[in-house]
């Protein structure tokens, strides 16, 4: 069987990602509570306690809330760099020792027959990454939290299957905001997050034939709404000459409610 995943909850109140083979199950992060995590779950039919990872993208609240929680109640194993863990160490409580493990940036891993690379990004944690899953010759890329995409970010997403990919913030909206100007600028810049713009931008940079599904992610609560998130990206995807809606498909994520459970 294939890899299946659901985008179990996506936005700035809190990101988790279950993929799995008939083998592996792995969880990238655990940004709500350890209740609000269990019940996500449960909505796939799936449980926390079979997991055999969590992968921590970097320690923002939203990518970590649950996560010592969740360790701690069914000893899974957990990967993070060791910049990210000199975080987690201080907002996480104990993780037993035997339960963490380093797992830095630009490195491959295999995670029972899941083949896991990551990679670093732009954002402003101590060291960010994201990561591409590799099963049965089928790839799955996640991609979220980065303020610009580079030419090897660009590089390393080419070739997947699917993409969940950050949609965060309409430019406008953010502009203007009742945000106070540090938070705004921090939100635009180089480390910030993804505006719907340059979604579409570096998406259309990165999709080739073998792209099926892309899946808008982490859109922002106060700056961004579903429906403008897709139709700003479509627009400018179809401008490149892209087709939407039969060999390529967009996907909405949700804050509170799991994406399908579904083989890719
Ligand atoms: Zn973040
Ligand atoms: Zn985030």
């Amino acid at each position: 069987m294939t890899l299946r995943y659901s985008v179990l909850a996506s936005g700035s109140t809190g990101n988790a990602i279950y993929i799995a083979s008939e083998q592996s199950k792995i969880l990238v992060d655990a940004g709500l509570t350890g209740k609000q995590l269990e019940q996500l779950f449960a909505q796939i039919g799936e449980k926390p306690d079979d997991l055999d990872a969590i992968l921590v993208t970097h320690e923002h609240s939203d990518h970590v809330k649950g996560l010592g929680v969740l360790a701690r109640r069914y000893e899974i194993p957990v990967y993070a760099n060791q910049k990210t863990w000199g975080e987690l160490d201080k907002l996480c409580g104990k993780i037993d020792v035997e339960q963490k493990f380093h797992y830095e940036r630009e490195q491959i891993i295999q995670i029972g027959d899941i083949e896991v690379e990551s990679y670093g990004v732009s954002h402003d944690a101590v060291e960010p990454m994201a990561f591409c899953f590799h099963h049965q010759g089928k790839k799955l890329s996640v991609s979220t939290d980065m303020g610009y995409v580079s030419e090897k970010i660009k590089g390393t997403l080419q070739e997947s299957d699917v993409i969940i990919f950050e949609s965060n913030h309409d430019i406008e909206m953010v502009r203007m905001c009742h945000y106070p100007w540090n938070i705004k600028r921090r939100i635009l810049s180089d480390v910030g997050h993804l505006s719907n713009e340059a979604s579409g931008e570096a998406l259309a940079d990165i999709i080739c034939d073998r792209t099926k599904k892309i899946y808008l992610a982490h859109l922002s609560k106060d700056n961004n709404m579903r429906e403008l998130a897709r139709m700003t990206v479509q627009q400018i995807l179809e401008q490149k000459g892209f087709e939407i809606g039969r060999e390529l498909t967009l996907h909405d994520t949700f804050p509170d409610t799991p994406t399908k459970l579904v083989a890719v």
